[in-house]
């Protein structure tokens, strides 16, 4: 029997989600079918310190609820997406290194200052999620995120539920090994995934292209300008024909097509989401990774399997984060 406590909050018709990142925040308010009301976008200001960035939530937070012309008392929940790894129990965040945050208990803070129950989780692993119930996921029990953009990122749906691992280390997509040789990772090992086919892996392979004094036709889309070769330039000079540029997308796609095949051979999902910046950089990466896919995934795990571009762009986090508040409010 439900106590008057849940009562209470089952009888909460909204939900609120925040996205917190690096540079901004983004929050929304919805109701609990799951339209969303309000957004809200604010700058996080994490060079002003751990305290500063707290009260842009709960502003932020005030602000969208206030638009939404919804009161606290009508909420059931609040989700919360934080770049870095945490326990999503507990809701301590262990370290974020984007916002110079360490050990800190943002669960039990926000809730104390929100007047709310809040959930904690990863920032992709709730982008998963979002992608999962509102975007590209088609609601799947099974499904695999991946965002690549400047690193690359990813979250678990197993059992219609995020996968955490053991000690929350779920969906590190990024660090798989790919190439025991292969360029040096942000973790400090070779040839992770991340530091084969990211955006700054990209760009880095072109601009040593270009110091050898070879990769004229990247050079050229950067208007000469070392300085300006990205991966959006490689990007635009594979798709206009540039022969090294294309080498350099396939390859990224071949490593990407080789992650995602290892993932369906380990767990049979239904979906696999792409996202990030990289993914819509044009059909060449996309292709090859699709082909790599194809050839390197046992039959049994790629019968049926749909792999599709993210449909939520950089609001998949926020919703994940909604959906994260609604799960958690439904049945308790
Ligand atoms: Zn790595």
């Amino acid at each position: 029997m439900k106590s008057s406590f849940w009562g209470d909050y089952l009888s909460r018709n909204y939900v609120v989600g925040v996205d917190l990142g690096g540079t901004k925040i983004l929050t929304a308010v919805a109701d609990r079918q799951g339209s969303v009301l309000s957004r809200v976008r604010v700058a996080t200001g994490a060079d002003l310190g751990q305290d500063h960035v707290i009260n842009e939530i709960v502003t932020s937070v005030a602000v969208a609820l206030r638009e939404a012309g919804v009161s606290t008392e009508a909420v059931a929940a609040a989700g919360i997406g934080v770049p870095g790894p945490l326990d999503p129990q507990t809701g301590v965040v262990y370290l974020a290194p984007n916002l110079g945050w360490q050990n800190l208990s943002l669960g039990e803070i926000l809730g104390s200052r929100l007047k709310l129950p809040v959930y904690v989780d990863n920032d992709a692993n709730l982008a998963a999620l979002g992608e999962c119930v509102y975007g590209a996921g088609q609601s799947a029990d099974n499904l695999v995120y991946i965002t690549v953009s400047t690193g690359v990122g990813g979250g678990l749906i197993l059992g219609g539920k995020i996968y955490h691992g053991f000690s929350g280390g779920a969906g590190e997509i990024g660090h798989i090994t790919l190439a025991a040789d292969g360029p040096r990772c942000g973790c400090g090992n070779l040839g992770c995934l991340e530091a084969l086919a990211s955006g700054t892996a990209i760009a880095k392979r072109a601009v040593a292209l270009v110091a050898e004094g070879r990769g004229l036709g990247i050079l050229s889309r950067a208007g000469g300008d070392r300085g300006g070769v990205s991966a959006r330039v490689v990007a635009a000079a594979a798709s206009n024909g540039d022969g090294e540029a294309i080498l350099i997308m396939r390859d990224a796609g071949r490593y990407l097509g080789m992650a995602v095949a290892g993932i369906l051979n380990l767990l049979n999902p239904s979906v696999v989401v792409l996202g990030g910046g990289v993914m819509q950089s044009g059909s060449i990466l996309w292709e090859a990774m699709l082909e790599t896919t194809r050839r390197c995934a046992l039959s049994s795990a790629l019968q049926e399997v749909s792999i599709v571009r993210a449909a939520l762009g950089e609001e998949a986090g926020v919703m994940g984060a909604l959906a994260l508040a609604l799960e958690k409010s439904q049945g308790v």
